[in-house]
């Protein structure tokens, strides 16, 4: 069950949270502003309110986890995100990050592989909120995209991936920005494309950080 209740104490945890993320460098007020507004907690299961507000990772069904808070913020700021930009996210989640984007005022579209957490987005709390014209769920596979929905003005994948996927370059508009950790020994490497109005590429290398596999195919196996 979530917590459903937005108080004074989750604000003031949510505070503590942000001014942690700003510290550790983040300088972006209109990603800032985006965390302070969604209730972290609300994507947690009641007993897990505190860890929400951790700058850590946390475990959610289907074997996979919730991105910690510093590297949503790390993802969000290199997106620059600019109201209506069309974003394409991969590896849906827990639905928090899509959430922050959407707050950011981007029209999201977010793809998951998993089905149990694909269902999940059904009873999503904040859908009166983030209503499908501004955060639409997809249940595919990330490495195909969303061909009929694109081109997108951006394109965030947040699950570890082992190369650049082709057909995602295909579907970043000339001028957008596609952030993607890419599988570089045991971690994965911050990356972000440009694609220049001619079509050729630019990549600009950040920190190292860790995720899940980016998988192929989808899988509607709960065991799995
Ligand atoms: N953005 C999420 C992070 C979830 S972890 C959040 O805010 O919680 C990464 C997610 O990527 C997992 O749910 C995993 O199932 C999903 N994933 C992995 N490979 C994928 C693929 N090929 N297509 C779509 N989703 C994928």
């Amino acid at each position: 069950m979530k917590a459903l209740e937005d108080s004074y104490l989750h604000k003031g945890m949510r505070e503590s949270l942000i001014n942690s993320i700003r510290e550790k460098g983040i300088t972006d007020e209109l990603v800032l502003k985006a965390m302070m507004e969604v209730p972290r907690h609300y994507f947690f299961d009641k007993a897990f309110v505190r860890i929400a507000y951790e700058d850590r990772a946390f475990p959610i069904a289907a074997n996979q986890t919730i991105s910690q808070p510093y590297t949503v913020a790390f993802q969000s700021q290199l997106l620059q995100i600019k109201q209506y930009d069309k974003v394409l996210e991969i590896g849906t989640g827990s639905m928090y990050q899509a959430t922050i984007l959407a707050e950011m005022g981007a029209l999201v579209h977010t793809i998951e592989r998993q089905k149990e957490l694909y269902l999940a987005t059904k009873h999503f709390v904040l859908k009166s909120k983030y209503p499908s014209a501004k955060l639409k769920f997809f249940y595919g596979d990330g490495f195909e995209g969303l061909p009929t929905y694109g081109p997108f003005d951006k394109i965030i994948i947040t699950c570890g991936a082992p190369f650049v996927p082709p057909k995602l370059i295909d579907q970043l508009k000339p001028g957008g920005l596609m952030v993607i950790p890419v599988a570089q020994d045991a971690h994965h490497k911050m990356l972000r494309i440009t694609k220049q109005l001619d079509g050729s590429l630019s990549e600009e290398y950040f920190n190292d950080f860790s995720f899940v596999p980016m998988l192929p195919g989808t899988n509607s196996n709960p065991t799995k």
